[in-house]
């Protein structure tokens, strides 16, 4: 790729970055996120509105082209995660989190998140993590086959620990599995995290791990598995 074009001014100034993504995702012009109309939208301008703002009059609600997209609630600046998703984009190998990272001058931890939540939405289609306001996940993990050079013994810790995100909505589910590396907080919130969209209704069971995640959602419930 040509260094001229890092140097776009969506790559570099955010009321650009957003612009461009406008353009994208509203191909025939600001769509409200919530009732998905077209129709009754208008600017919302005047001296202390932000700039990206619309008001839908169906919802009497206001929204910018990021909410309900992995963007949404991010203290990354737009025109870093609009680099972040072109260099993801554009390269046949993919890009890892330490390119990402040195790339975008942004810390290990967050080129990590940035780059989990760009993959799954080029992996699914569409920009939106999964739940979002009102939504419900279920987090459930299973144990499954045997790790090398491990004595099997009573428990898990000779077996794979594999994470399920389930998401249900009137449309039906959609789950996404990821394998980790066991299921302590580190290693299971950071993927949460970058899946899911904290405005959700987590729903896990109630092993202790989980009391620390569900403070990051805007509600959290527990299901017994005797009762599944
Ligand atoms: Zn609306």
């Amino acid at each position: 790729m040509a260094n001229a074009d890092l140097q776009a001014p969506a790559f570099t100034d955010d009321n650009a970055a957003r612009e461009a993504m406008e353009a994208v995702m509203w191909p025939h012009g600001a769509r409200c996120p919530r009732c998905q109309s077209l129709e009754r939208i208008g600017k919302v301008s005047g001296k202390s509105a932000r700039a990206g703002l619309y008001y839908c009059g169906q919802c009497e609600r206001q929204f910018t082209v990021t909410v309900g997209t992995i963007f949404e609630r991010s203290k990354v600046p737009l025109s870093k995660w609009w680099l972040a998703v072109h260099l993801m984009a554009s390269s046949k190998k993919g890009m890892s989190a330490h390119q990402l990272h040195r790339m975008l001058g942004v810390t290990y931890k967050t080129a990590w998140f940035m780059e989990h939540r760009i993959r799954a939405a080029m992996a699914s289609g569409d920009l939106t993590p999964m739940g979002g306001e009102g939504a419900i996940v279920e987090i459930d993990e299973t144990f499954i086959g045997k790790k090398k050079d491990m004595p099997v013994r009573r428990g898990f810790a000779h077996k794979h620990a594999v994470m399920t995100l389930i998401e249900r909505g009137p449309d039906g589910a959609r789950s996404r599995s990821f394998h980790v590396e066991g299921t302590a907080d580190a290693d299971l919130l950071p993927i949460i995290k970058a899946h899911v969209n904290s405005g959700s209704h987590i729903m896990t069971d109630e092993a202790g791990q989980y009391a620390h995640i569900g403070k990051h959602f805007t509600e959290h419930d527990y299901v017994t598995h005797s009762k599944r």
